[in-house]
Formats: C-alpha cells, sequence, structure tokens
C-alpha cells in the first residue's frame, strides 16, 4: 500500500546575497549558492530540501550544478510513483543508481522527510526520535581575514544577538601571520568570548605541531580540521598533545569515516553536517558513533538558508550527544532569506522552529527573485 506517492520532484539554483565577503584558506565569496528541490505527492503535499556546499566545490567537490545535473538525470526519476514514507528504501536505491554525491541525495532526503512530517501534521523532529533540548548556542564565524573588522563584527554580533563563541577561518595567509592574527584576536575578544579556528585542512602536521600549541597557550578554545582530510594518525598525535579539543569536519563524511576516527582516538569532537553525509539519517548514524564512544558532538552548518537551518535544527536538538554547541548561522550570515520568517537566532541561541515538517514555510516571491535565470 503506498502512503505518499511521489508525483513531481523538480530542483531549481538559487543565487542569494551574503552580508559580507567570507575568506576561507582556499577561496573568497561574495554570494552563496543553493539547490532548492520541491517534492509532490498525489495527496497534494510538498515537501522542501535544500542542498548546498560551502563556496561551491572547493569543500567536498559537489557544486549546485552537478546536484541539479545529479538529481534532473538519475536521482528525481527514481522516486517518481514511489511512497515517499520509504525514505531509507528510496536511499538505497539511489546509492544503486549513483555512488558519491552527498549533498544531491541529502536534499532529496530532506523534501522526502519534510513532506511526511506535513502529511502526519508533526514536527520533524517527531519522525527522528524526538527532541532532547529545544535550542543550541551558536557560534559566528569571522571571516573578513582583518583583526579590527574581525573584532568589530564579533562585538557587534554579541550586542545585537547575545553570541559569544567565534570562530575564525584561517589558513589563506603564511601560519606566522595567521597565528598573530588570532592572538590578537583572542586578547581582544577573549576575556569574555571563546575564540576558535578552523583551518579547513590548510596545515600539515610538522606546522601544526609547531604552531597549534603556541595558540593553545594563548588562551584558543578550539582548533576545526587543523590538517589534511585523510591524515588521521596526524590528527590522533595532535589530539594527543594538546589540551583544547580537536574537531574533525572534512575527516568525517561517512559511517566508516566515524568509526575509524573513534579507532584512531583522531578527534575529541565531532563535526556533524547533513550535506556532507547524505542525508539526517546517516547523520544520526554517525552521532550514535560518537555516542558509543563518548564524544560530543557538534552541529555543523554549510552556510544553509532557513530551510537547511530549519531540517538541521530538528535533528541536531533529537541527539541525545550534540553537547558542543552548532554554528548554524546562515539565516544572519545571509542578505535575506526564503521563507517567509527565518529561524529564531537570539540570546545566543538557535531555536527549533514551531510547526509541521520543517517549520518554515517559502516565500515565493523571493524564490523566484533569486533564481538563476
Ligand atoms: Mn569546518
Amino acid at each position: 500500500m503506498t502512503r505518499l506517492k511521489i508525483r513531481a520532484v523538480r530542483a531549481d539554483i538559487l543565487d542569494l546575497p551574503i552580508r559580507r565577503p567570507h575568506t576561507f584558506a582556499s577561496l573568497t565569496i561574495t554570494k552563496q549558492s543553493y539547490l532548492l528541490v520541491r517534492l509532490q505527492t498525489e495527496e497534494g503535499i510538498e515537501g522542501v530540501g535544500e542542498g548546498v556546499t560551502a563556496g561551491d566545490p572547493w569543500w567536498g567537490g559537489e557544486s549546485v550544478e552537478g546536484m541539479k545535473s545529479m538529481i534532473d538525470s538519475y536521482l528525481a526519476p527514481l522516486l517518481i510513483g514511489e511512497d515517499a514514507t520509504r525514505f531509507g528504501l528510496l536511499r538505497r536505491k539511489m546509492n544503486t543508481v549513483a555512488a558519491g554525491n552527498p549533498s544531491a541525495k541529502a536534499a532529496l532526503e530532506m523534501a522526502l522527510l519534510d513532506a511526511w512530517a506535513k502529511a502526519l501534521e508533526v514536527p520533524l523532529h517527531e519522525l527522528l526520535g524526538g527532541i532532547y533540548r529545544d535550542s543550541i548556542p551558536t557560534t559566528w564565524a569571522l571571516a573578513t581575514a582583518d583583526v579590527a573588522k574581525d573584532c568589530e563584527e564579533a562585538q557587534r554580533k554579541r550586542e545585537t544577538h547575545g553570541i559569544t563563541r567565534f570562530k575564525v577561518k584561517i589558513g589563506a595567509a603564511e601560519p606566522e601571520r595567521d597565528v598573530a592574527r588570532i592572538a590578537e584576536t583572542v586578547r581582544v575578544l577573549g576575556p569574555r568570548a571563546s575564540v576558535r579556528i578552523d583551518l579547513n585542512q590548510a596545515w600539515d602536521e610538522l606546522t601544526a605541531t609547531r604552531w597549534l600549541p603556541e595558540l593553545e597557550s594563548r588562551g584558543l578554545d578550539l582548533v576545526e580540521q587543523p590538517i589534511q582530510r585523510w591524515n588521521l594518525d596526524g590528527m590522533a598525535r595532535l589530539a594527543a598533545m594538546l589540551r583544547i579539543p580537536i574537531l574533525a569536519d572534512e575527516s568525517l563524511y561517512t559511517i566508516q569515516d566515524a568509526l575509524e576516527i573513534v579507532r584512531r582516538a583522531a578527534a575529541d569532537i565531532f563535526a556533524l553536517k547533513i550535506p556532507k553525509s547524505g542525508g539526517l539519517f546517516e547523520v544520526k548514524k554517525i552521532a550514535a558513533i560518537a555516542e558509543a564512544a563518548g564524544l560530543p558532538c557538534y552541529g555543523g552548518s554549510t552556510l544553509e538558508t532557513s530551510i537547511g537551518t530549519a531540517a538541521s535544527i530538528h535533528l541536531y536538538c533529537s541527539i541525545p550527544n550534540l553537547t558542543a554547541g552548532c554554528e548554524l548561522f546562515g539565516p544572519l550570515w545571509l542578505a535575506d532569506d526564503i521563507v517567509e520568517e527565518s529561524v529564531a537566532i537570539r540570546d545566543g541561541q538557535v531555536w527549533l522552529p514551531q510547526g509541521r515538517g520543517i517549520g518554515v514555510r517559502l516565500d515565493e516571491q523571493k524564490v523566484r527573485r533569486y533564481l538563476r535565470a
């Protein structure tokens, strides 16, 4: 018996403006692109999902253009006529037709789950086991590559949104310059804030061994993915050397990666993200591996609009060991959003939206405005 028959799947590319240029270790971006997935059922339900990569292909290899082509040509045709409630089975079907492509698959799974939760008239988290909390403290990313601008922005975010955790993107400059910049940022913000860095794999182990203890002694609180994703033995040596935690991000895509990180003690905290791991249920499995190893999880961001942010907060609130905070700042970082009411970020926390499904509604006018021609 089919309970929720899929009639159509549509994938559109949107380009949204951001508030200021954002500098990663590898490039600077001035806009962010999304793939908006809309899944219609015969019963008249629409499920919405979002595919995204941070600054397009540099981070993980996928792009919104690639995702659209993958969905239009291979993945959407598999879903037509199928029962949306069997999302696990559909996911396995997608895997038999296309390897990899986690963000494209995640966007479709999100739309399937949103449709199913809407049909049941329940919030998404009820399909995920229920919530342990209804808000999570968030981190803000500082990425202007300029100490004075970063500190001023942090000060403003503290005043307007109560945010006190700041993650600085580094790795674009020479290590000496980056380290001096972070030491200065910690000095200025440190007493009333937590300062962390994300290297996005920019250093090698030798550089990290030379400079991370220095930053630790200056008051840095956490280091994210300091070295290459494949160098788990190096990550383990750094984790053993430092007292501050090492957060695994690019090293952690799959459940197999999670198992290997635990085996080698290559990180202290897991950074979870829906797009990199191919969907909400894969993330839940990864979190369970962390739980089994006694490790906390951190709610990562791929710079989502309120669509992906809402799905993420439902998921993160349903994970018992997600105790290291989150970074779901996308709706504040973007200059505009594509929903009627953005996910709430106040008092330093991201709040679970109310309502059925993912709990936010598309603003059709804004969707049209940002649609790529
Ligand atoms: Mn990261």
